[in-house]
């Protein structure tokens, strides 16, 4: 199969009339001012795919149904017991049914490889499954039926809270002990397609002690690390109590940062920390929408940007999905900190800053090929739809398809299949009627 676009942004650029050629999930030949031939598909403009660096499937299950207040002020922490509430009740197929449908909107949205944080492992009653992988290879059994490629993050979670205390009740399907959990990395292992990558995720430093992570560090070297981190202020403060540091400030302290490490969230940094992530070369995930509707505060944006830092973009709780409209929100959050315009650049558009860092920087943090539209390269792709025939050109395409109307995602391949087309999942009829059964249950 081929494909001809009439603007696309290759690795090294934007091109006009780029002809290139899929084989076997990845880029064949690509050639820009080339002539359509008879067969191709043609796309109006072509963008590499996103990753989705940081998302929690199931909670795709209570979108917008946690908008009410009850009596006194509602929090990050009130939503948590919500949480709690609806991950409890979750079935293996019903979970499986969500983060299907989770998967094909991501896809719709032009993410191509979904970074899942996962942490519902155990059955209802907090005892494992008879197969103790079952939760994880349901998220592989979606990612596969989706075609999105999948960076599974499982997570190591054995405590309450700073200390450590114990558990609590709401926590009982999510916490291993250290050699259950080490046989489940090892069963991920197993199930992942050529392109999936298993990482590791110590969910925070509330559920994992020093020594857990270090250890874990130690017999899973080189894979993808993730972590929560300082997304709330209470959180920042606990941690003080127990250890007279800052979370990222404790962390960096005890284990060294790198570019294989993806801080999630972050929001709650000094001038010191945020030099210290920047320079370590560690990802920030960032879930601009997530972290606005829980009301985690606002990332220091400006300065880690000023600092060299990287960044990529999660869809966390999947409140929305949606690559365009993370981006947005990130810069808004910074535009109504800052009383600014056009932040989260050095300089020019500000929508080609926002998508280039997020590109690179979902993909580091995933563990992914470097990004890029080049012959050889992962065939991920988006095109857009420009249905007003705007013939926009360059940059000006992303800050349209950010901030403004009118371009839409059209169509993706993730490792060279055609998975969108005219906007719509080919396998979305089945996939959200599966999903909608179980939303009518638990709505
Ligand atoms: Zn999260």
């Amino acid at each position: 199969m081929a494909i001809h676009a009439k603007t696309a942004l290759l690795a090294e650029g934007w091109a006009r009339d780029v002809r290139l050629t899929l084989e076997g999930g990845r880029i064949g030949a690509l050639s820009a001012g080339a002539a359509p031939r008879a067969g191709d598909h043609r796309a109006e403009i072509l963008l590499p795919g996103m990753s989705n660096l940081h998302s929690h499937a199931f909670q795709r299950g209570f979108s917008g149904l946690t908008e009410s207040r009850g009596p006194g002020r509602d929090s990050f922490w009130t939503w948590r017991e919500v949480m709690y509430r609806f991950a409890l009740g979750l079935t293996p197929d019903q979970m499986q049914a969500i983060a299907a449908l989770a998967c094909i909107e991501m896809l719709e949205a032009g993410f191509t490889r979904l970074g899942e944080f996962h942490y519902l492992h155990h059955a209802p009653d907090g005892r494992p499954h008879a197969d103790p992988a079952e939760m994880s290879a349901r998220i592989f059994a979606a990612a596969s039926d989706s075609g999105i490629a999948l960076t599974h993050l499982p997570v190591f979670y054995a405590h309450g809270g700073f200390g450590p205390t114990p558990p609590g009740e709401g926590q009982r399907r999510f916490t291993h002990d250290y050699d259950a959990f080490a046989r489940l990395v090892e069963a991920c292992d197993r199930m992942a397609r050529p392109q999936d990558r298993v990482g590791l995720a110590p969910h925070s430093l509330r559920a994992a002690t020093m020594a857990e992570i270090d250890r874990l560090r130690r017999d899973f070297p080189g894979r993808p690390f993730h972590i929560h981190i300082a997304e709330q202020v209470k959180e920042v403060e606990d941690c003080l109590a127990f250890c007279g540091a800052r979370p990222v400030e404790y962390l960096a302290a005890n284990m060294p940062l790198g570019p294989s490490c993806c801080l999630i969230h972050a929001t709650h940094l000094t001038a010191d920390e945020v030099r210290g992530i920047a320079s370590s070369g560690a990802v920030v995930g960032l879930c601009p929408l997530t972290e606005a509707n829980l009301g985690d505060g606002i990332f220091p944006g400006a300065d880690f940007l000023a600092a060299g830092g990287v960044y990529g973009i999660g869809t966390d709780s999947n409140v929305e999905i949606t690559v365009a409209g993370e981006l947005k929100q990130l810069e808004y959050s910074q535009r109504l900190g800052q009383r600014a315009r056009n932040v989260m650049t050095p300089g020019g558009s500000t929508g080609a800053a926002l998508f280039g860092a997020a590109l690179r920087g979902g993909a580091q943090a995933l563990g992914a090929p470097a990004p890029g539209i080049a012959a050889g390269a992962p065939a991920d792709l988006v095109a857009l739809w420009d249905p007003m025939e705007l013939d926009l050109a360059d940059d000006r395409i992303l800050d349209r398809w950010i901030f403004g109307r009118d371009l839409k995602v059209r169509d993706t391949w993730a490792h060279g299949v055609h998975l969108v087309q005219e906007g719509r999942h080919r396998h979305r009829a089945r996939i959200e009627a599966a999903a909608a059964r179980v939303l009518r249950r638990l709505a």
